[in-house]
């Protein structure tokens, strides 16, 4: 479903930010991107939807090679959802105009039809009663829920999820990891780059251990937490404790 292949991006002459990076995610997989801060993570998330462009090598999703001059960027957006670290919720909408705008503005569902599934998922993320705020009156966990909620109004068969819950207070980071661990194994492909092990562990298919922008481990969680087989995996494990 979505494939690396000898994936290399520099920023400027002098940093490598992902090096030679080969691997896939399979449909409907959970693969949870950890790593030291600084390691590449939200960038190689963010080479999937072309938000970040790469220098070589091949990125393709449902077979399409997504950094090829024909794609079509605006199809792969569409079709990839993509949850911000600071939730970029339109300020000036309501929740529910934020829900619905992407869904009536480019696949062309009615007002009411988009409303009706808005509410659906506003429920799904435990937020039916905020409709009508506007993203000034939501705690971070509850923007940050509305975010999922209107990345989900697409139907995209893929969600990529960068840092979802270092913006928040601690207090918040439960409420949105449990909608996170709500939409895993239902069919969905997920990306999540995240520093919540527990939910690694919990919640993802595989992990993919990033260091200096060299994928080092792509490992069931069972292994990776237990029995991980580069020393760098095992010092970045051994100073969470
Ligand atoms: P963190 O866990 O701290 O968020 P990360 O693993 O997600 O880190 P990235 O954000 O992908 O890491 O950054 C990787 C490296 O690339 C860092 O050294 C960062 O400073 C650098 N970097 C990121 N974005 C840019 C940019 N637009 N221009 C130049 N350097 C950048």
């Amino acid at each position: 479903m979505i494939s690396f292949e000898n994936v290399n991006k520099w920023y400027g002459p002098e940093l490598q930010v992902l090096n030679d990076v080969t691997a896939e995610v399979n449909k409907g997989e959970v693969v949870v991107l950890c790593g030291p801060s600084g390691s590449g993570k939200t960038t190689l998330i963010r080479t999937i939807n072309r938000l970040e462009p790469i220098n070589s090598g091949k990125i393709t999703v449902n077979g399409q090679e997504t950094h090829a001059k024909s794609a079509n960027v605006n199809r792969l957006r569409r079709e990839i959802g993509f949850v911000f670290q600071q939730f970029n919720l339109f300020p000036h909408m309501s929740v529910m105009d934020n829900i619905t705008l992407a869904p009536r503005k480019l696949k062309g569902m009615s007002r009411p039809e988009a409303e009706e599934k808005a509410l659906k998922l506003l429920a799904r993320v435990g937020l039916e009663e905020k409709a009508g705020a506007y993203p000034s009156q939501l705690s971070g966990g509850q923007s940050q829920r509305v975010a999922i909620a209107r990345s989900l109004a697409m139907d995209p068969p893929i969600i990529l999820f960068d840092e979802p819950t270092s913006a928040l207070d601690p207090e918040m980071v439960g409420e949105v990891l449990a909608v996170i661990k709500g939409l895993a194994h239902t069919g969905i492909t997920m990306m999540c780059v995240t520093h919540e092990m527990g939910f690694a562990r919990d919640v993802a298919d595989r992990v993919w251990f990033l260091d200096k922008g060299v994928l080092l481990e792509d490992a069931k969680p069972g292994e990776f937490f237990s029995n991980p087989k580069h020393p760098r995996a095992q010092r970045f494990l051994a100073d969470l404790r």
